[in-house]
């Protein structure tokens, strides 16, 4: 078994906000230098990019490839009866999203004329269709306050169903890790994975989240499998964010940007919806919903996980230290990449001796983020991302 890094969760040019350079030759440069092995095609229900995938990407078996990197046939898609959630959808090949597409244009879900494609349908409905065309759906960005499963819905049941047991994956999302989300015992027969659901190819955005599979080769057959643990497929590992830097890590309000514990902004048994402080709009936090939600539930989660490591991009790390120190942050950054071959080597398993050699200031950066013990000058909440101290 050979272990493959993956970001099957991307945005291409054609969705709302994206970078022009979300195009496959510069995904796949930017998946190199990351140490990226098999990205998401993104957007792949939406009929110009996925015309441009079809004549653009290698076939060879069941593996889909551009200039050596492996692509995965994948969509992000809203559903928006019952409340607003995303889903990730990965597909085994270009016919089952065809299929797709077809029922959903057939049915009048949508037209599908954007990149992340509104459908009036539920989750258990999209489900149900997506099964049927032989692909894989799970909630993105689980934990989000914003169009997401426990955003609109209490538990994974609620949200889809008599289908909610077959659900193999569900995306943590930039504000949660695998120590928040396990918390929740109806998760334990999900494999949670982590995406970056980047909107450009910038080494600061694309890979910042990964998944480490576990696999024969890199297609879709094989990482079905490991998301079900089938025979020795697994999900090795997650790398991520530190959800503190996520930007709703703590309740907190978005225009005063105060934090404020659970128990002060319930009132009567309600949450406040605004901030005391200054009247301004009030978002409760991923911790804080997942408190809220094991609350309900005394069940105690027994599921055996992968470990999840906490990391930030290499970019974002070097351009701290530029704060303190005379340095060229790219001249340096392409150094780093030249001696260790890509971002991931450098941040997760390049041993700390050699970063010492090349940059004794990072192994030491990098050093406490690998014992998890890096301190934060703001943390994430109300819409605003968290600021680690370097
Ligand atoms: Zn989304
Ligand atoms: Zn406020």
């Amino acid at each position: 078994m050979k272990h493959f890094n993956a970001d099957l969760h991307l945005h291409s040019r054609f969705s709302i906000g994206t970078s022009p350079q979300m195009d496959l030759p510069h995904m796949s440069d930017a998946a190199r230098i990351k140490g990226v092995d098999i990205l998401g095609t993104s957007d792949c229900l939406y009929g110009p990019w996925l015309e441009e995938l079809e004549s653009s990407l290698e076939k060879s078996g069941d593996r889909y490839e551009f200039e050596g990197i492996a692509y995965v046939i994948e969509a992000e898609v809203e559903t928006t009866v019952g409340g607003r959630v995303h889903h990730l959808i990965l597909f085994p090949s270009f016919s089952s999203a065809h299929e797709l597409r077809d029922i959903i244009l057939e049915h009048g879900y949508s037209q599908l004329t954007s990149g992340r494609p509104q459908l009036k349908i539920a989750p258990e409905g999209l489900f149900s269709l997506v099964r049927d065309v032989g692909a894989l759906v799970g909630p993105s960005h689980a934990f989000t306050p914003w169009t997401s499963m426990y955003a609109a819905y209490d538990s994974i049941h609620d949200c889809y169903g008599e289908n909610a047991k077959h659900v193999t994956f569900l995306e943590l999302g930039l504000s949660a890790d695998t120590q928040m989300a396990s918390k929740l015992a109806e998760l334990d027969s999900c494999a949670f994975v982590s995406f970056s659901d980047a909107h450009s190819p910038s080494p600061e955005k694309l890979g910042r989240e990964i998944t480490r599979f576990a696999l024969r080769r890199a297609s879709f057959r094989e990482i079905n499998r490991a998301l079900q643990g089938v025979n020795g497929r697994e999900v090795v590992l997650n790398v991520g964010l530190d959800p503190r830097e996520g930007k709703y890590h703590l309740t907190g309000c978005r225009r005063c940007k105060k934090a404020y514990k659970l128990e002060d902004i319930i009132i009567d048994g309600r949450v406040l919806k605004t901030c005391p402080g200054c009247g301004g709009p009030l978002k409760i936090g991923v911790k804080d919903r997942i408190r809220l939600l094991t609350l309900k539930s005394h069940e105690l989660s027994v599921a055996r996980r992968p470990p999840y490591v906490h990391a930030v991009p290499l970019m974002e790390i070097l351009k701290a230290m530029k704060q303190s120190q005379r340095m060229n942050v790219k001249k340096v950054y392409e150094a780093l990449i030249q001696r260790f071959d890509n971002e991931i080597a450098i941040l997760i398993d390049a041993p700390l001796t050699s970063v010492e050699q090349q940059h004794p200031q990072l192994a030491e950066i990098l050093a406490r983020f690998r014992r998890d013990a890096i301190d934060f000058e703001f943390v994430g909440r109300g819409g605003w991302y968290g600021k680690i101290k370097i």
